[in-house]
């Protein structure tokens, strides 16, 4: 029998330098196993052969080449190189691959969220998209399950009262968007046959419905290639990407939309627009995001160049004006007068103890007899708190007090338990104030709120 001979170890001599191959200009960032196949069977073939790589890399490891796109190419920054898109290039492949990769393990659990291969119902998504406008997903889904409770298809909304619909959203805030979905919902049935549109320009003729929602109800619902660019949505495509103008200025939000339409995978749509939300909130979150967990790290050029932190960029925000509203918790016989809000402005159409805003201290007994037609009794203060608006700081001064005087005037409100309120649609304030009513009712001994000055 042979003994297997071992081949010679190679010596090397450490003072001679050693000959290294020579590097390659670029490097080609292929989808890693197991994350292929989500994209187009056109785009897999174009990057099998090579002929439409996805992305290159400089040999430092920073983004080598960006391909031209026309004549909107999103500007870098001064020291790095012009980032340019060109979809028939298809350098979003890979992100998109990974993206849905991910999403596919970590995709949050919602209510009106479907998991392939079914398919979510147009009216829960429609429902969703209106409560999720500048609200969290943790408040939105108790609020999600009651609406549908009480409403369980569109022709159910259609049918019900404004005033049921503003119940059912109270706490929410912007109730605008109630009423638009109570709207919405009408012109759906007369005009749709009960079927939420398909087509995005027909979503936009809708009332509340803008150019996010219409994405993602058209993507979400019908598997329509519609992109969606919200908060979260810009703030990964500026880190991704390094794109240092304000997401907010509207030169760039155009740009930023026409990016988000050339990334929407042709393939689930819908998964991926879910997933770019799933990402900027649970991943590339606004502070101290997760990018060692983050899908797309290995592309992200705000990573690579160490500016996570300084991305986006947003215009300077002028600071929201403080104002001062007085509630006036008026009592007559063990009942308080309330009154519905005027149908536009903040909080229109909801009700409340009366409010007088703005209005200086020493004029809310004038301010009472002129608007509501009584005279006060003492002023007792109660309570005081902020509410934040978009605009606008308001403080808010809650005062017990009684009629001494005078009729009231007509329209001006009516008399209700502070028990049946909570029947009306009352916006967040007036149900802290009624609350703190309740509050000191049920314990009178207790010392009273510091007075306002
Ligand atoms: S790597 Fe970090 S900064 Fe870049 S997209 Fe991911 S989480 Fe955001």
């Amino acid at each position: 029998m042979i003994a297997p001979t071992r081949p010679k170890a190679k010596v090397v001599n450490a003072a001679q330098p050693v000959k290294r191959p020579p590097r390659p200009e670029r490097t080609i960032i292929a989808a890693p196993e197991g994350e292929k196949g989500q994209g187009t069977e056109e785009e897999d073939n174009k990057t099998r052969s090579g002929v439409t790589p996805p992305f290159a890399a400089l040999r430092d490891g920073r983004w080598g080449r960006f391909f031209p796109f026309g004549s909107t190419c999103l500007r870098a920054s001064p020291q790095s190189l012009p980032i340019c898109y060109n979809p028939a290039m298809s350098p979003f492949l890979s992100i998109r691959r990974s993206l849905l990769h991910w999403y596919d393990r970590n995709g949050r659990q919602m209510p009106w969220r479907v998991r392939r291969p079914g398919r979510a119902d147009p009216y829960h998504v429609l429902v969703s998209e209106a409560m999720l406008q500048q609200t969290q997903v943790a408040t939105v889904i108790d609020y999600f399950n009651r609406f549908i409770a009480a409403f369980p298809t569109v022709e159910h909304l259609a049918a019900a009262s404004e005033q049921e619909v503003l119940r059912l959203w109270q706490g929410l805030g912007y109730y605008r968007r109630a009423k638009h979905l109570h709207r919405a919902a009408q012109r759906i049935v007369t005009e749709h046959g009960g079927q939420v549109p398909r087509d995005v320009n027909a979503l936009l003729d809708l009332p509340g419905v803008g150019r996010y929602t219409a994405g993602a109800i058209a993507s979400i619902a019908y598997d329509v290639r519609a992109p969606i660019l919200d908060g979260n949505v810009a703030r990964v495509l500026a880190r991704c990407f390094g794109i240092e103008e304000p997401v907010d200025a509207p030169a760039t939000r155009k740009q930023f939309w026409q990016l988000a339409e050339e990334l929407t995978a042709p393939s689930r749509p819908g998964d991926f627009n879910q997933a770019m939300m799933d990402l900027g909130a649970m991943v590339c979150t606004p502070r101290r995001p997760s990018c060692v967990t983050c899908p797309l790290a290995r592309y992200c050029r705000a990573k690579a160049t160490d500016r996570v932190d300084e991305l986006p960029r947003t215009l300077p925000r002028r600071a929201p004006r403080t104002v001062t509203h007085h509630i006036l918790a008026i009592e007559r016989g063990g009942r308080y007068l309330v009154q519905q809000r005027p149908a536009s402005g903040l909080w229109a159409n909801l009700w409340q103890l009366p409010t007088a805003e703005e209005v200086p201290i020493d004029g809310l007994t004038a301010w009472a007899a002129e608007q509501l037609g009584l005279q006060l009794g003492e002023l007792q203060p109660l309570d005081r708190f902020t509410h934040q608006t978009t605009h606008r700081t308001i403080r808010f001064e809650l005062w017990r007090t009684s009629v001494a005087g005078g009729r009231l005037k007509r329209g001006a409100g009516e008399w209700r338990a502070l028990d049946d309120m909570y029947d009306l649609p009352l916006g967040n304030p007036q149900v802290r104030a009624i609350e703190q009513l309740q509050a000191k009712r049920s314990h009178p001994k207790r010392s009273p709120s510091p007075a306002p000055t």
